[in-house]
């Protein structure tokens, strides 16, 4: 049997599907890049941008005409969706899972198609504990935590994907290890907001260990490799996580660091719970602590209401920081969410001239 796994998101949705592959392949499933000669088509789709989903429609009637061809194909959907996009989506697939769920897809599948080989289910809620198939020969990706807690205006992460669940210590330094063995060079550790992870290990005083101190116990794993992670939030950059960065040399002078917007008002609009000035005192300790650094960020231009100044406060944010990159995207509203509800007032060909100021500021 073969399987088409295609993969629409962020480095969780990767990361996601590489543990999707490992379920797969234990089903006895084979990949294959030939969607015509697949029994199982496989979306694991992120709703957090409104692209993601167009594509999804946009492939959907070549996907139904195959499955006209071949009554048994199963078109499978799961990644963050958000409820209303489930909904929209119920019809154009026959297999929608929260990725929470992902121990249960082979049970899900055989209920399905009525299938013998029922002794292949797993069973289990924490889907981490599924060893996934690394698609990178030297760069791992190992998620530490899922989930959201910070319910930014505009995003459906803390709706599809719940709060912040964090992945115990041990789990975490016991794959990462055995990847080393392997001869991975790079780990990079993966959450929606790694600097919050936070657990308490319940010893004699119940000790609190947080995200600084997980880097400094990953860097302790004997071995020659580097550390990276994504995303953190500068409302939650500690000094202890800059100092640490700073001081160990396995830690990979890089921090993806998004600022969504450089105004104020619309920083409060956005649910970010920092301010403009507070990013920059960041980036400025950041830069005297580590020396040189790769710094790279997130914009969303055109949020409701973004006049034409306080987008030029961006650009001057942009202009000061100089980043080495920014993914920029055109605000699109997602269902759901509390931004939804404000007027999209800005026109596409506005929210383009404003993507291109931008793009081409930080491509320069
Ligand atoms: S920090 Fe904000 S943008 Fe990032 S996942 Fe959480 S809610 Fe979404």
């Amino acid at each position: 049997m073969y399987y088409k796994l295609i993969t629409f998101g962020c480095q969780m949705n990767i990361s996601d599907s590489e543990r999707i592959a490992s379920v797969l392949k234990k089903m006895k499933y084979q990949p294959t890049l030939d969607e015509s000669k697949a029994d199982l088509i496989l979306i694991n789709s992120c709703s957090v941008r409104q692209k993601a989903i167009d594509r999804i429609f946009g492939q959907e009637k070549k996907w139904q005409k195959l499955k006209k061809e071949k009554p048994s194909l199963i078109i499978a959907l799961t990644g963050c969706i958000t409820e209303k996009d489930k909904k929209k989506l119920k019809d154009k697939a026959d297999l929608i899972f929260n990725i929470k769920e992902l121990s249960e897809l082979p049970k899900k599948i055989v209920n399905m198609q009525q299938y013998v080989e029922t002794q292949q289910c797993l069973v289990s809620t924490d889907y981490f504990h599924i060893k996934p198939q690394y698609s990178n020969k030297t760069i791992a990706y190992v998620p530490i935590m899922t989930g959201c807690d910070n319910f930014c205006s505009y995003c459906v992460v803390p709706y599809t994907r719940g709060r912040e669940i964090y992945r115990p210590i041990e789990k975490i330094i016991c794959e990462i290890k055995n990847l080393v063995k392997r001869g991975y060079k790079e780990i990079i550790l993966l959450g929606q907001n790694v600097n919050s992870y936070q657990l308490t290990i319940n010893n004699q005083q119940s000790t609190i260990i947080s995200f600084p101190q997980l880097l400094k116990m990953i860097a302790e794993i004997p071995g020659k490799f580097q550390i990276t992670f994504l995303t953190s939030h500068p409302k939650d950059m500690s000094d202890e996580l800059i100092d640490t960065m700073a001081k160990c040399e396995k830690i990979k002078k890089e921090l993806h660091l998004p600022v969504q917007s450089g105004d104020d008002e619309i920083l409060k609009k956005m649910n970010r719970n920092y301010i403009v000035d507070h990013y920059l005192k960041l980036v400025q300790k950041v830069r005297e602590k580590i020396g040189k650094i790769f710094l790279s960020t997130d914009i969303i231009v055109g949020f409701p209401g973004e006049t034409k100044k306080q987008f030029e406060n961006t650009v001057k944010l942009c202009k000061k920081i100089k980043f080495n990159k920014a993914f920029i995207s055109q605000y699109s509203p997602r269902p759901g969410t509390v931004s939804a509800k404000l007027k999209d007032n800005i026109s596409k060909e506005e929210k383009k001239r404003r993507w291109e100021i931008l793009n081409d500021l930080i491509n320069s």
